[in-house]
């Protein structure tokens, strides 16, 4: 499925991916409690050599900024190559497209749209457009078919044609190759667009989800609502509203419901943290507004 995950910036939604790959600084991260439970096991839990593992042949990222997440210093070629060679002992399939990678590369520079593979893999990164690198990013993480991608924002830098074409594509791959994606955005029409379920954040934490299209016709949670209806609407007279206020820094968080500050409807009890609970069949949201479920 491909999984929405939605609120503004300063949410938390690429820090809880990163901190899902343990790719957040070691000096200042620490894991309190819980779990992140792949296929099984916790990636929480798992040594550094099995986290290696799993990084980019398992789970791989297309991260927010491609330009500034590939090594400007090597050619694309040698990039897409490396995951290649650092998993060729993983799997008799890895080994066999470490010795011969050219073909399964090319086949995804062609599906990704980048129609002179001869030039982008001799080119450096900043030879190329924020478009075609974008394009390399999403063919770099489909390389050894990945159970599942978390894709942050990956459309962000690009205009809205190939916005669509590039989301368009990574659904098509998806649906071909049966793999998961989380699709990290703050753009809503896109959620209602590609995702079957989502979740909206706040402040570090899942406020709502549940199926993104009954999600989105019908928020429960202020937030989500505030979120809709700050969204530019052409065909209604009314203008948009945004919320008031912007979300806190950690470390800043007000004692209770985390969106207190801002909500329009808080009240007395919203000073203590809010259950989950469930509205409608699927949908889970945590505020005060909705009976807790035991
Ligand atoms: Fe608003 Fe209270 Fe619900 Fe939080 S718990 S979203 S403050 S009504």
């Amino acid at each position: 499925e491909v999984f929405g995950l939605a609120g503004e910036s300063g949410c938390g939604k690429t820090v809880t991916c990163l901190a899902l790959l343990r790719l957040l600084p070691a000096a200042t991260t620490v894991v309190l409690s819980g779990h992140a439970w792949f296929r099984g096991r916790d990636l929480l839990a798992m040594s550094p050599a099995e986290l290696r593992a799993v990084r980019g042949a398992e789970i791989a990222m297309i991260f927010q900024e491609p330009s500034a997440a590939m090594n400007p210093l090597l050619t694309i070629q040698h990039q897409l190559e490396m995951p290649f060679r650092f998993h060729r002992d993983r799997s008799t399939e890895n080994a066999r497209l470490a010795k011969d990678p050219a073909p399964r590369i090319r086949e995804l520079l062609d599906r990704v749209g980048l129609r002179d593979p001869d030039r982008v893999l001799r080119s450096y990164p900043h030879e190329l457009s924020g478009g075609m690198l974008q394009r390399v990013m999403i063919a770099h993480a489909l390389l050894l078919r990945p159970a599942l991608i978390l894709a942050d924002e990956p459309t962000t830098a690009l205009d809205v044609t190939i916005q669509a074409q590039v989301l368009d594509l990574l659904a098509e791959l998806q649906r071909e190759t049966g793999t998961s994606v989380v699709l990290i955005t703050h753009n809503l029409n896109l959620i209602a667009q590609y995702a079957e379920r989502a979740a909206v954040m706040y402040a570090g934490r899942v406020v709502e989800q549940g199926p993104a299209l009954d999600l989105l016709r019908d928020p429960k949670h202020p937030y989500s609502r505030g979120l809709l209806d700050a969204l530019p609407d052409l065909d209604a007279a009314q203008v948009p509203r945004p919320i008031a206020g912007s979300v806190p820094p950690p470390g800043r968080y007000p004692a209770g419901c985390r969106f207190r500050d801002r909500c329009p409807r808080a009240f007395e009890a919203c000073i203590t943290d809010p259950a989950w609970s469930q509205p409608a069949p699927g949908r889970k949201v945590a505020c005060h507004l909705y009976e807790a479920v035991a």
